[in-house]
């Protein structure tokens, strides 16, 4: 029976990463290993000035203090008993496409599996603030793909970034394979003031605005397809590297 280690950002006991669960142990034994709080944002960071704490909190699900790739990187190499055939990520409750990805702790604990040679996927779902979130939907389609992996591979240094939108199973469009898109940001940064008149910025909030190129993660997502992004951990610029070593780089544009 396949073995799935599945963990999130959002915390332990995020709706989503329950959902995602329930739909995956059609497909084999489930032990989630998940960050006690949420860790949202925390992109691919790993805890080293202090050390983790495991719990145990049922049979198959752990909690750490730490953040999604510490709980790949632990789960893997400390509490699973075997090496895992999957690494599933998700679902986060809001999408991450294009430039999010470099923040996402969602992808970033796919990525980690995919450093550690497991065939690894992040789910999120394509749900604005404040709604309401489909995540049986997603989380089914999720196990699909999952499914789909566990039977065929997936190519080398290579994860799926795979994005859902919210909305009832008979309103999605399909599957597409995309490219990474672009984020635009607008507001992002908003300021405010503590009780002593002092100035503070928070990160977050503002209005995201999408650039909607064609095949990518973006504009699948809009056009409520399930968007499926192979995304490889050689982040080289090959035509640029090919540019600087032919010199043609000098005096313009390298790549
Ligand atoms: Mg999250």
């Amino acid at each position: 029976m396949p073995l799935l280690l599945l963990t999130n950002d959002d915390g332990v006991d995020a709706p989503g990463l329950r959902a995602l669960a329930r739909e995956l142990e059609r497909l084999g034994r489930v032990v989630i290993i998940a960050p006690e709080r949420d860790n949202s944002a925390a992109s691919h960071s790993l805890t080293m000035r202090r050390p983790l704490h495991v719990r145990e909190l049922e049979p198959d699900i752990y909690a750490i203090d730490g953040t999604p790739a510490d709980c790949v990187m632990i789960g893997l190499n400390k509490i699973l008993p075997v090496r895992p055939d999957l690494v599933v990520s998700g679902i986060n409750p809001g999408p991450n496409l294009g430039d999010d990805i470099n923040y996402s702790g969602t992808v970033s604990a796919a990525r980690e599996g995919t450093l550690l040679q497991i065939p690894s996927l992040a789910v999120s779902l394509g749900a604005a603030n404040g709604e309401e979130c489909l995540y049986a939907v997603a989380a089914g389609q999720a196990a699909e793909l999952a499914g789909r992996v566990l039977e065929k591979g997936l190519a080398p240094d290579t994860l799926l970034n795979i994005n859902v939108p919210n909305r009832p199973a008979d309103q999605l469009q399909g599957v597409r394979y995309t490219r990474q898109g672009r984020r635009l940001y607008e507001n992002a940064i908003q300021e405010t003031f503590d009780p002593w008149g002092r100035r503070h910025y928070w990160i977050g909030g503002g209005t995201p605005r999408w650039s909607e190129q064609p095949e990518t993660d973006v504009q699948a997502v809009l056009a409520g397809y399930v968007s499926v992004t192979p995304l490889h951990l050689d982040m080289t610029n090959h035509q640029a590297l090919a540019s600087l070593r032919n010199g043609r780089a000098r005096g313009g544009e390298i790549g």
